[in-house]
C-alpha cells in the first residue's frame, strides 16, 4: 500500500526497490566472479535497510573504530577494519568486531600485528597508480600516504600478513582502465599475491552503472584469483547505493539577482556536502528538465550554498518540492549541524511500497552535538 502520509520536509527518501536491483548485480557478480562484496560503511552507513542488504554482501569494512563496530552489530557476517592510523586502544576495541584487520602501513602492522593474532591480517598498498576524477580522492596522488609504497619493503613482512588491500579507484566506469590496472597489479604483486590467501581489490568501481560490461567484468576477476590462488573482495560503497535516494526539499522562497533563485529547506554543506568539497552540481529528480531557468540554492548562510543551475519545466515557488537525486552515498554519513539548521529526517520506501520514517531528528540531537 502506498503510504498516504504528508511528510515534513526535509527528508532522505531510500528506495528499496533501487537498492535491491544494485545488490542483485553485486551478488551475481559475486557468484559468477567467486568474488566476495563488503560494503564501504564509510560511504553509507544508514543500518535501517542493512537487513534487506544482508543476503547480497558478504560483510562489512570500514575506516574507523565506531564502523566496525556498527558492521558488527548491525550488518554481521564479515567485518574488515581499515585505519589510516589505529591508536593502540583502537586496536584493543576493534580486535572484538573485526574477522578481518588491514593496517595502512608497515610501522603500524608492525606495532600492533601481535595484539590481532588469531584474525586475518592484511595491508594496503599504494601501487602508484589510480583512476579518479578529483585529485582530493586521488590514492595515488603525490605525497600519499594511503597505504605501502615499497614493494620490497612489503615482502620482507609476507609471513605476518594474509593479504593485501589495493583501493585505487574513484567513480571509475572505465572497465578497458581497470582491466590494465589489474594486470599491472598482477604484474607488479604476483609473487607476493602467490604467497597469500586474499587480496581486496577495494572500492570505486561503478559496475552497477547501466551498460557496464559485467560479464567481462566478472570474468577479468575470475582469472585474477586462479591465476594468483586468492580469494577476490571487494569494497563497493557508491556501487551500492547509486541512485537509491532522494533528498526531498521544498521551496521556501524564490530570490532574483540576475537569475531566479529557488530557496529550499536543505542546504548543501549540511546534508549533501560533497557537492561543495568536490564543486560538483546535484541532479534534479523532480521536477524534470524544461525551460525555466532557475538557480537552487540551500538555506545555510554560506554564499556558495547552491545545488546548481538548472532549466526546469515549472517555474518555482514557494512551497513547492523539489527532489534531489542521488541522496544515499556520503550525504548522510557526512550532515552536520551547521547554522543549527533542521536536519533531514530518514524514510524508507520498502518493497511493498510503504514509507517508513526510520529517524527524525530535533533540537535536542542538535544541543547534544556539543556542550
Ligand atoms: C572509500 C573506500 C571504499 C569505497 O569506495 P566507493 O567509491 O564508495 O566504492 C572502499 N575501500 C576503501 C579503502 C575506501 O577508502
Amino acid at each position: 500500500m502506498a503510504a498516504t502520509t504528508i511528510m515534513i520536509t526535509p527528508y532522505y527518501l531510500i528506495d528499496e526497490k533501487k537498492l535491491l536491483r544494485n545488490l542483485k548485480i553485486i551478488r551475481r557478480v559475486c557468484e559468477v566472479a567467486g568474488a566476495k562484496a563488503v560494503l564501504a560503511l564509510k560511504c553509507f552507513s544508514t543500518w535501517s535497510v542493512f537487513g534487506l542488504m544482508k543476503p547480497y554482501l558478504d560483510g562489512t569494512t570500514s575506516s574507523g573504530v565506531y564502523e566496525a563496530r556498527l558492521g558488527r552489530e548491525k550488518f554481521g557476517k564479515e567485518v574488515h577494519a581499515f585505519s589510516v592510523g589505529f591508536s593502540r586502544a583502537d586496536i584493543r576495541e576493534v580486535r572484538h568486531y573485526a574477522d578481518t584487520v588491514i593496517f595502512n602501513s608497515l610501522s603500524q602492522l608492525k606495532s600492533f600485528y601481535r595484539e590481532v593474532s588469531g584474525l586475518k591480517i592484511g595491508v594496503r598498498v599504494n601501487p602508484g597508480f589510480s583512476y579518479s576524477h578529483f585529485d582530493l580522492a586521488n590514492p595515488a596522488r603525490r605525497y600519499s600516504r594511503l597505504g605501502v609504497r615499497d614493494a620490497g619493503a612489503l615482502s620482507e613482512v609476507a609471513g605476518l600478513i594474509s593479504g593485501m588491500m589495493f583501493h585505487f579507484n574513484c567513480e571509475n566506469d572505465d572497465f578497458a582502465d581497470f582491466s590494465r590496472n589489474l594486470d599491472r597489479i598482477g604484474r607488479n604483486y604476483g609473487e607476493l599475491l602467490e604467497r597469500l590467501e586474499w587480496v581486496s581489490l577495494g572500492g570505486g568501481v561503478a559496475f552497477t552503472k547501466h551498460g557496464y560490461p559485467l560479464v567481462q567484468f566478472c570474468n577479468r576477476l575470475k582469472v585474477f584469483s586462479k591465476k594468483f590462488g586468492v580469494q577476490v573482495y571487494l569494497e563497493p560503497g557508491e556501487a551500492v547505493v547509486t541512485g537509491c535516494a532522494e533528498l526531498v526539499t521544498t521551496v521556501l522562497d524564490v530570490v532574483h539577482n540576475e537569475v531566479d533563485i529557488a530557496i529550499v529547506d536543505a542546504s548543501t554543506e549540511a546534508h549533501m556536502l560533497d557537492h561543495l568539497v568536490y564543486r560538483t552540481s546535484a541532479k534534479i529528480a523532480s521536477p524534470g528538465p524544461g525551460r525555466c531557468k532557475v538557480v537552487i540554492a540551500g538555506r545555510s548562510c554560506l554564499a556558495g550554498d547552491v545545488f546548481g543551475q538548472y532549466s526546469l519545466k515549472t517555474r518555482l515557488k514557494s512551497g513547492r518540492v523539489i527532489r534531489i537525486a542521488d541522496a544515499a552515498g556520503y550525504t548522510m554519513v557526512k550532515k552536520n549541524w551547521f547554522n543549527g539548521l533542521p536536519m533531514p529526517g530518514i524514510c524508507v520506501r520498502r518493497l511493498n511500497g510503504s514509507v517508513d520514517t526510520v529517524k527524525s531528528f530535533g533540537y535536542k540531537d542538535f544541543i547534544a552535538s556539543l556542550s
